[in-house]
């Protein structure tokens, strides 16, 4: 037997090998096998069984060991990675190495630990005499006669400084006993330990809801390939009908993936996950899976899953990766957020890649969302998708009150540039009587590249992009970072005429500092990376938030991904028109999915919330539609948008970045480049650019970036990347290729 094997050494190649008798049983398609490789041993996949075409047979060497019993890549994994080296354009080698955790790539096998447990209690005399003639035993014996469970035998003997000889000793007398098998770490154990978390009950289903989970139901039943955008408003219960659904599929013997952005991935979604899986489907254990895991426990679910003992996994954008036995659902929860798109090598979109998945797999994929992305509802629209809504809040409490602040009106109210509002200071001031809580948003990105006038909200726009040109301080111009377009960044407002142009925006620092000048007795806490840095931070804060312990929170998006707060009242949005002023065409799209989602965080309990929106910007169709939570009105008037300046979803982008030290060299190469693209593949492929990069310069490294516009990526990036390979690229120029980018500064 000959196999083809993808080594995992930092290149991009198929090593063939003659596979020896006493393997030859074990080993398969996806199999994680220890090959030769130049003078070391190296892991790789087995991508293929046969002979190589032009290599003497005999001449090959052979697999050296089959790590594990089963497929580390089962076919259908392997058949994605083929596709996303294609569409992603980027070496099969990085991407098999993304879908394998770090303990497997490092050749971890079935994980067994030595564990010590007392199998007969000592008398006291029995005690006195081993404690006289052998006290090293003792101390073992001591130690644990008093734990609850068995101990792991390599923690212990650390800990009392003993050698393996003692426990020997102690196992010939009969008291004590060694056990091997596999530990398993379960994440987030100690939440339930605490009584921290109640867990959800399971609902009666509404009516819109039961009609949502018959249609994915017969979709499931049918065993065919299919995509629901399951568009519900917030607090409409999605998470119910994905519950149902995920029920059905185990039922019936099929495996499960729920993805949930990787902010949303606190241990209160994943308490209230598990126990109502637990609930609903008793016989399953869930794994968890996303990046904070140590890689133990990684390892530990990669095994449940890989060997079929567990059958459902929830996790972050890697977990589409998860070796799920009969994969039947991958549910793609907030299918919106631009989190699921990894942005290093390979950069792939988890939703994406989860469709394919499913594809693959002939499974169904739920996509949810109170606000889809625009390309899934365009998919939804041309009938590729089919639309689920749910339009009623599940326990028909009104969505919550919005009011929207003109900020250019307070600034000349209070001649001056407030962090915080009349109405927002008189709100929170209402809500500390109350006892009520308060949370304040501040979008933080975009501010160095905003060029925002305060006076009439004008922002200075691409004639030809429709996207907000870019500040460059040290030069004082505007550029659009899309076609090129450059002009003198004006002292004052084209519009108006007012000097107040140079806005740079407010930072959370400085919210925090207004909240406790204008509203003294309120405990506040600011909860942004800077303050989050520390781990476990971010959990504690939120634990005291929880218990009533702090009134006001002021903080990023991080604070509103899928946490529920019933005693929150009051969401204010200090600065909700600077994502409208990044150079980025979904700068509306962002804006309105911030809106909405963040409105839906207020008023979650028992009590009516209201949202406070401050802003410049208030006659923009972000934020008229999103008063009244219009996603068809927003979808509608954006999509006419997109259509007309051929953005995605009606076109592909595709970005190419360039760098190097030398920023003459770069910009020479960067052109030719383009030229050749142009003269090559200018009939399919509309090129912008080149042009420097909003941020020219990291780490003395200079940056170029050119855009690609298409209708097929499958059609335009194995030409590129062939064109890419041919060109001569001198040595000091790296570049990398970015298919459907989702932030474009
Ligand atoms: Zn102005
Ligand atoms: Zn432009």
């Amino acid at each position: 037997m000959i196999v083809g094997v993808h080594p995992l050494a930092g290149f991009d190649k198929l090593l063939h090998y003659r596979v020896p008798e006493a393997l030859a049983g074990t080993v398969v398609a996806g199999s994680l096998v220890r090959v030769p490789v130049l003078n070391s041993l190296r892991l790789g996949i087995v991508g293929e069984i046969g002979a190589p075409r032009d290599f003497p047979v005999e001449k090959l060497k052979s697999v050296a060991q089959v790590i594990h019993p089963f497929p580390a890549l089962p076919p259908d994994l392997l058949e994605l990675a083929r596709w996303m080296a294609g569409y992603y354009a980027c070496g099969l080698d990085s991407i098999i190495e993304t879908m394998l955790p770090a303990a497997v790539r490092n050749g971890a096998g079935l994980k067994q630990e030595k564990l010590l447990a007392v199998v007969r209690r000592l008398t006291a005399e029995e005690l006195a005499v081993v404690e006289k003639r052998a006290p090293q035993q003792a101390r073992l014996y001591k130690f644990l006669a008093q734990q609850f469970r068995p101990q792991q035998k390599s923690l212990v003997l650390a800990r009392l400084g003993l050698t393996a000889a003692v426990v020997t000793a102690l196992g010939k007398r009969g008291v004590i006993r060694e056990e091997t098998r596999r530990v398993e770490r379960v994440a987030y154990t100690d939440d339930f330990a605490h009584g921290e978390l109640v867990a959800s009950q399971p609902h009666e289903a509404n009516t819109e809801q039961a009609a949502a989970v018959a249609a994915i139901g017969q979709e499931l039943a049918g065993g065919k390939f299919g995509v629901s955008l399951l568009h519900g408003i917030t607090g409409s219960g999605k998470t119910e009908v994905y519950l149902r659904a995920i029920a059905q599929t185990l039922q019936a013997g099929g495996g499960v993936i729920f993805l949930v952005p990787e902010v949303a991935l606190t241990p209160q979604t994943v308490a209230r996950l598990r126990s109502r899986l637990e609930a609903i489907a008793p016989d399953h254990r869930c794994v968890v899976w996303h990046s904070h895991l140590s890689e133990g426990e990684r390892l530990d679910g990669w095994l449940a899953l890989a060997t079929g003992e567990a059958r459902v996994v929830v996790g972050a954008r890697s977990a589409v990766f998860a070796p799920v036995h009969n994969l039947r659902l991958i549910v793609v929860d907030e299918e919106h957020e631009p989190a699921y798109k990894q942005d290093e090598t390979p950069r792939y979109h988890g939703r994406d890649v989860a469709v394919m998945r499913a594809k693959i797999n002939r499974a169904v994929c739920v996509l949810g969302s109170a606000t889809p992305s625009l390309e899934s509802f365009a998919n939804a629209q041309a009938g590729k998708y089919r639309l689920l809504e749910l339009r009623e809040r599940v326990d028909a409490r009104k969505l919550p009150h919005i009011d929207i602040v003109d900020l250019r009106i307070e600034a000349m109210k209070q001649r001056a540039m407030p962090a915080l509002s009349r109405k927002l200071v008189d709100a929170m001031h209402a809500r500390l009587e109350r006892r009520e809580q308060t949370i304040l948003f501040i979008n933080r990105r975009g501010y160095s590249t905003a060029m925002l006038c305060t006076k009439c909200g004008h922002v200075e726009e691409c004639p030809h992009c429709s996207i907000a040109l870019t500040y460059h301080r040290a030069d004082e111009t505007l550029r659009c970072h899309l076609c090129g377009e450059q002009k003198n960044a004006p002292l004052r407002c084209p519009q108006c005429g007012a000097p107040e142009i140079r806005w740079r925006g407010l930072g959370t620092q400085r919210v925090e500092e207004a909240v406790r000048r204008l509203v003294p007795r309120a405990r506040i806490e600011r909860m942004d990376s800077d303050t989050m840095a520390k781990k476990n931070r971010f959990r504690e804060v939120l634990a005291q938030f929880r218990a009533g312990k702090i009134d006001v929170l002021v903080g990023t998006q991080m604070i509103g991904k899928g946490l529920d707060f019933p005693n929150v009242t009051l969401v204010g949005l200090i600065d909700a028109d600077i994502s409208m002023h990044i150079p980025d065409f979904r700068a509306n799209e962002r804006t309105f999915q911030l809106l909405v989602q963040v409105a839906g965080r207020a008023g979650r309990g028992d009590r009516a919330g209201e949202v406070i929106v401050q802003t410049f910007t208030p006659q923009s169709s972000a934020i008229q539609f999103s008063r009244h939570a219009d996603y068809a009105g927003f979808a509608e008037t954006e999509l006419k948008l997109r259509r007309d300046f051929h953005y995605p979803p009606y076109r592909h982008l595709i970005h190419h970045l360039f760098r190097g030290p030398n920023p003459e060299k770069l910009k020479f190469f960067a052109e030719q480049w383009a030229k050749k693209v142009e003269a090559t593949l200018g009939s399919r492929v509309e090129l912008r650019g080149p042009s420097p990069s909003p941020i020219e310069k990291i780490k003395d490294e200079y940056r170029w970036q050119l855009w690609y516009f298409t209708n097929s990526v499958t059609k335009t990036v194995p030409d590129l990347v062939k064109l890419r390979d041919g060109f001569n690229w001198p040595d000091d120029i790296t570049q990398v290729l970015d298919v459907d980018p989702v932030n474009l500064v």
